[in-house]
Protein backbone atom coordinates (compact mmCIF):
# COMPACT_ATOMS: atom_id res chain seq x y z
CA UNK A 1 0.00 0.00 0.00
CA UNK A 2 1.19 3.38 -1.08
CA UNK A 3 2.46 5.74 1.61
CA UNK A 4 0.73 8.96 1.83
CA UNK A 5 0.78 12.34 3.45
CA UNK A 6 -2.12 14.24 4.65
CA UNK A 7 -3.36 17.34 6.22
CA UNK A 8 -5.10 17.11 10.13
CA UNK A 9 -5.93 20.68 11.94
CA UNK A 10 -6.92 19.84 15.50
CA UNK A 11 -9.55 22.08 15.87
CA UNK A 12 -10.29 25.62 18.25
CA UNK A 13 -12.70 23.44 20.06
CA UNK A 14 -9.90 21.01 20.95
CA UNK A 15 -7.20 22.71 21.55
CA UNK A 16 -9.80 24.94 24.04
CA UNK A 17 -10.64 21.90 25.97
CA UNK A 18 -6.13 20.96 26.05
CA UNK A 19 -6.52 17.68 24.25
CA UNK A 20 -4.16 18.30 21.69
CA UNK A 21 -1.99 14.90 23.33
CA UNK A 22 -4.99 12.89 23.58
CA UNK A 23 -5.71 13.49 19.87
CA UNK A 24 -1.85 13.09 18.90
CA UNK A 25 -1.78 9.86 20.86
CA UNK A 26 -4.83 8.53 19.09
CA UNK A 27 -2.34 9.18 15.58
CA UNK A 28 0.44 7.47 16.62
CA UNK A 29 -1.77 4.21 17.95
CA UNK A 30 -2.82 4.52 14.51
CA UNK A 31 0.89 4.05 12.96
CA UNK A 32 0.41 7.48 11.27
CA UNK A 33 3.55 9.55 11.79
CA UNK A 34 3.83 13.38 12.96
CA UNK A 35 5.78 14.89 10.18
CA UNK A 36 5.36 18.45 10.30
CA UNK A 37 3.36 21.02 12.71
CA UNK A 38 2.53 23.96 13.62
CA UNK A 39 0.30 26.47 16.19
CA UNK A 40 -1.60 29.57 14.41
CA UNK A 41 -4.21 31.66 14.56
CA UNK A 42 -6.24 31.97 11.34
CA UNK A 43 -7.12 35.23 10.17
CA UNK A 44 -10.67 35.71 8.71
CA UNK A 45 -8.67 35.34 5.14
CA UNK A 46 -6.86 32.57 5.72
CA UNK A 47 -10.11 30.36 6.83
CA UNK A 48 -12.28 31.56 4.12
CA UNK A 49 -9.57 30.39 1.52
CA UNK A 50 -8.66 27.19 3.29
CA UNK A 51 -12.56 26.51 3.31
CA UNK A 52 -13.31 27.99 -0.07
CA UNK A 53 -15.25 24.56 -1.51
CA UNK A 54 -17.91 25.99 0.99
CA UNK A 55 -18.44 29.24 0.12
CA UNK A 56 -21.69 28.43 -1.16
CA UNK A 57 -23.22 26.59 1.45
CA UNK A 58 -25.46 28.03 4.40
CA UNK A 59 -22.42 26.84 7.22
CA UNK A 60 -19.72 28.85 5.69
CA UNK A 61 -20.11 31.89 7.71
CA UNK A 62 -20.14 30.14 10.83
CA UNK A 63 -17.44 27.64 10.34
CA UNK A 64 -15.20 30.68 9.05
CA UNK A 65 -16.29 32.22 12.36
CA UNK A 66 -15.52 29.25 14.50
CA UNK A 67 -12.18 28.53 12.79
CA UNK A 68 -10.68 31.92 13.72
CA UNK A 69 -12.11 31.58 17.10
CA UNK A 70 -8.85 30.43 18.47
CA UNK A 71 -5.88 28.88 17.47
CA UNK A 72 -5.64 25.38 15.82
CA UNK A 73 -2.83 22.76 15.25
CA UNK A 74 -1.27 21.98 11.71
CA UNK A 75 -0.10 18.89 10.97
CA UNK A 76 1.18 16.64 8.10
CA UNK A 77 0.45 12.81 9.05
CA UNK A 78 2.65 10.32 7.20
CA UNK A 79 1.46 6.31 6.55
CA UNK A 80 0.28 3.51 4.73
CA UNK A 81 -2.86 5.10 3.02
CA UNK A 82 -2.56 7.59 5.09
CA UNK A 83 -5.33 9.62 3.66
CA UNK A 84 -8.33 7.37 3.83
CA UNK A 85 -7.11 5.67 7.24
CA UNK A 86 -6.93 9.54 9.31
CA UNK A 87 -10.37 10.16 7.80
CA UNK A 88 -11.26 6.49 9.87
CA UNK A 89 -9.63 7.49 12.65
CA UNK A 90 -11.61 11.16 12.50
CA UNK A 91 -15.19 9.69 12.14
CA UNK A 92 -17.61 11.05 9.46
CA UNK A 93 -18.52 14.89 9.85
CA UNK A 94 -21.89 14.15 11.56
CA UNK A 95 -20.80 13.00 15.14
CA UNK A 96 -23.97 10.79 15.52
CA UNK A 97 -23.24 8.95 13.04
CA UNK A 98 -19.56 8.01 14.02
CA UNK A 99 -18.55 5.27 15.91
CA UNK A 100 -17.29 4.92 19.06
CA UNK A 101 -13.47 5.47 19.00
CA UNK A 102 -13.41 7.77 16.58
CA UNK A 103 -11.99 11.22 17.53
CA UNK A 104 -15.03 12.78 16.69
CA UNK A 105 -17.33 10.58 18.08
CA UNK A 106 -15.14 10.77 21.26
CA UNK A 107 -14.27 14.65 20.95
CA UNK A 108 -16.65 16.94 18.79
CA UNK A 109 -19.46 18.99 20.17
CA UNK A 110 -21.47 19.23 17.69
CA UNK A 111 -21.70 18.93 13.18
CA UNK A 112 -19.45 22.04 13.18
CA UNK A 113 -17.34 22.17 16.51
CA UNK A 114 -16.16 18.47 15.49
CA UNK A 115 -12.35 18.74 17.12
CA UNK A 116 -10.20 17.71 13.63
CA UNK A 117 -10.11 18.12 10.09
CA UNK A 118 -8.55 15.87 7.59
CA UNK A 119 -8.02 16.09 3.82
CA UNK A 120 -10.44 14.04 1.67
CA UNK A 121 -8.31 13.00 -1.01
CA UNK A 122 -4.71 12.58 -1.80
CA UNK A 123 -5.29 16.29 -4.31
CA UNK A 124 -6.71 18.14 -1.32
CA UNK A 125 -4.22 16.50 0.89
CA UNK A 126 -1.41 18.36 -1.33
CA UNK A 127 -3.28 21.64 -2.02
CA UNK A 128 -3.94 21.60 1.95
CA UNK A 129 -0.38 21.03 2.89
CA UNK A 130 0.91 23.45 0.69
CA UNK A 131 -1.57 25.81 2.47
CA UNK A 132 0.09 25.62 5.55
CA UNK A 133 3.45 24.68 5.21
CA UNK A 134 6.78 25.19 2.84
CA UNK A 135 8.58 21.66 1.98
CA UNK A 136 11.62 22.37 4.30
CA UNK A 137 9.21 22.32 7.19
CA UNK A 138 8.24 18.69 6.34
CA UNK A 139 10.56 16.00 8.02
CA UNK A 140 9.75 12.87 6.17
N1 LIG B 1 -19.80 21.81 8.87
C1 LIG B 1 -20.80 22.51 9.51
N2 LIG B 1 -22.11 22.20 9.20
C2 LIG B 1 -22.44 21.24 8.31
C3 LIG B 1 -21.42 20.54 7.65
C4 LIG B 1 -20.09 20.85 7.96
O1 LIG B 1 -20.53 23.40 10.32
O2 LIG B 1 -23.64 21.00 8.08
C5 LIG B 1 -18.39 22.14 9.18
C6 LIG B 1 -17.68 21.06 10.00
O3 LIG B 1 -16.77 21.70 10.90
C7 LIG B 1 -16.93 20.28 8.94
C8 LIG B 1 -16.52 21.41 7.97
O4 LIG B 1 -17.67 22.26 7.96
O5 LIG B 1 -15.84 19.56 9.46
C9 LIG B 1 -16.21 20.98 6.56
O6 LIG B 1 -17.27 20.21 6.06
P1 LIG B 1 -16.98 18.89 5.22
O7 LIG B 1 -18.30 18.49 4.61
O8 LIG B 1 -15.83 19.11 4.30
O9 LIG B 1 -16.66 17.81 6.34
P2 LIG B 1 -15.31 17.08 6.81
O10 LIG B 1 -14.51 16.78 5.57
O11 LIG B 1 -14.60 18.00 7.76
O12 LIG B 1 -15.81 15.84 7.49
Amino acid sequence: MAIEQTLSIIKPDAVKKQIIGEIQTRIHQAKLDIIAIKMVKLTKEQAEGFYAEHQDKPFFANLVNFMMSGPIVVQVLQGENGVERYRQLMGPTDLSKAAAGTLRADFANSMRENAVHGSDSLASAEREIAYFFVDSEIFQ
